[in-house]
């Protein structure tokens, strides 16, 4: 069969894929979202949306609701160094939320999403055949743990150290308008304001990274958390990073986290997956999906390069050193947090 049903069939409604249907339905072009989830979905995720990121959503006309988050705090138990953004702010937004705003949108513009799971399609030089459907583009946009990247052959293997992440929500206000990032000794705490009575906080680590150990080792959120109400469950996702040999081949492409990962320490993996989205609804509507691979590369080259370089620095023995250097220099570490909040 030559003639394609829908433009691009979309694996994934998580915040990547949806924001990608509609960048496309914006373009002109006819996406299906096939998502097994149904209802608002929740992941675990620090859910600190940078400025860069807000704003992607805001040119979608999507505005979802939460708390505004102004800056970065990094602190260790001898002090601390926070940045505040110089222009834009970025939002803190319950992954719940997130997706509620953005199903609204998808419905609105009459988007169609399908609780269904790809697990095989069959693709050829015209188009692919997946789930029933004839679609002249396959999208993987499934998370960490790609089904299309792994039919593909497009996962590569990785041999560094494996972390993973856990949050869960307290029902408390929130006390500041940053994240609050502890470097502790291995873990990394994230404390993000979500909405006017939640906190969300997120431990990253090596295998067994536990989020009430890291609470209990942290005085004052121990203090401030005691005898408050847990307001969601444990979630955890890992391990974190995940290696593609190339971001596409054929009619099939990857987008967010699918198209690979680093960390989560920097809190960039929706910004960086919204840029992701736009870039490859440009390539798909010049049906110039070649193009997607340096278009890709332009758009995660800071995160790849300075979370990857974060990320060692706190996996090697220099760790006790990094919160000491960004105490000394506060303009490097603000000029840092500015480059990946864009
Ligand atoms: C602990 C932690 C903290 C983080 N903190 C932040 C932060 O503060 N800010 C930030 O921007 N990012 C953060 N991230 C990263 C962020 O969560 C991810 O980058 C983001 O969720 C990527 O979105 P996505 O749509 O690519 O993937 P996902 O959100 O994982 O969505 C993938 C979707 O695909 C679906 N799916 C899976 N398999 C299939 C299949 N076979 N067929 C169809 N659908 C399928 C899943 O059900 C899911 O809904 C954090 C991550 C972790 C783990």
């Amino acid at each position: 069969m030559t003639t394609a049903d829908v433009d691009v069939v979309i694996a994934g409604g998580g915040p990547v894929g949806l924001v990608l249907a509609l960048e496309l339905e914006r373009r002109g072009l006819h996406p299906v979202v096939l998502e097994p989830r149904t209802g608002e979905i929740d992941k675990a995720c620090g859910e600190g949306i940078m400025p860069g990121g807000l704003a992607a959503l805001h040119r979608l006309d999507i505005d979802p609701p939460g708390h505004a988050i102004r800056g970065i705090r990094y602190e260790d138990a001898r002090g601390a160094v926070t940045h505040r953004y110089r222009s834009r702010e970025g939002r803190g937004v319950r992954r719940t939320a997130l997706s509620a705003s953005l199903r609204a949108a998808l419905s609105a513009r009459g988007i169609d999403l399908r609780p269904e799971r790809v697990e095989r399609f069959v693709h050829d030089e015209l188009g692919v055949s997946v789930n029933g459907l004839r679609a002249r583009w396959l999208v993987g946009a499934d998370g960490l743990h790609s089904r299309v990247r792994s039919e593909a052959g497009l996962g590569d293997a990785d041999r560094g150290m494996k972390r993973f992440g856990l949050r869960r929500h307290y029902a408390i206000a929130p006390w500041s308008d940053v994240v609050e990032v502890t470097f502790g000794p291995g873990w990394e705490l994230y404390v993000t304001p979500v909405d006017a009575s939640t906190v969300g906080v997120a431990v990253l680590g090596p295998k067994g990274v536990d989020l009430e150990a890291a609470i209990a080792a942290h005085p004052g959120l121990r203090e401030r958390l005691a005898g408050v109400d847990v307001a969601s469950e444990l979630r955890g996702a890992g391990a974190l990073r995940q290696r593609t040999l190339t971001r596409s081949t054929g009619r099939i492409a990857l987008v967010g986290d699918a198209s690979g990962y680093v960390d989560a320490i920097t809190g960039e993996g929706m910004r960086v997956g919204f840029a992701q989205a736009e870039v490859l609804a440009d390539c798909l509507a010049r049906d110039d999906l070649p193009a997607y691979e340096r278009a890709w590369s332009r758009s995660t080259r800071d995160f790849r390069l300075l979370t990857e370089g974060l990320v060692r620095l706190a996996s090697s023995p220099a760790r006790p050193a990094i919160m000491p250097a960004a105490r000394a220099m506060p303009w490097l570490f603000g000029a840092i947090v500015e480059r990946l909040a864009r």
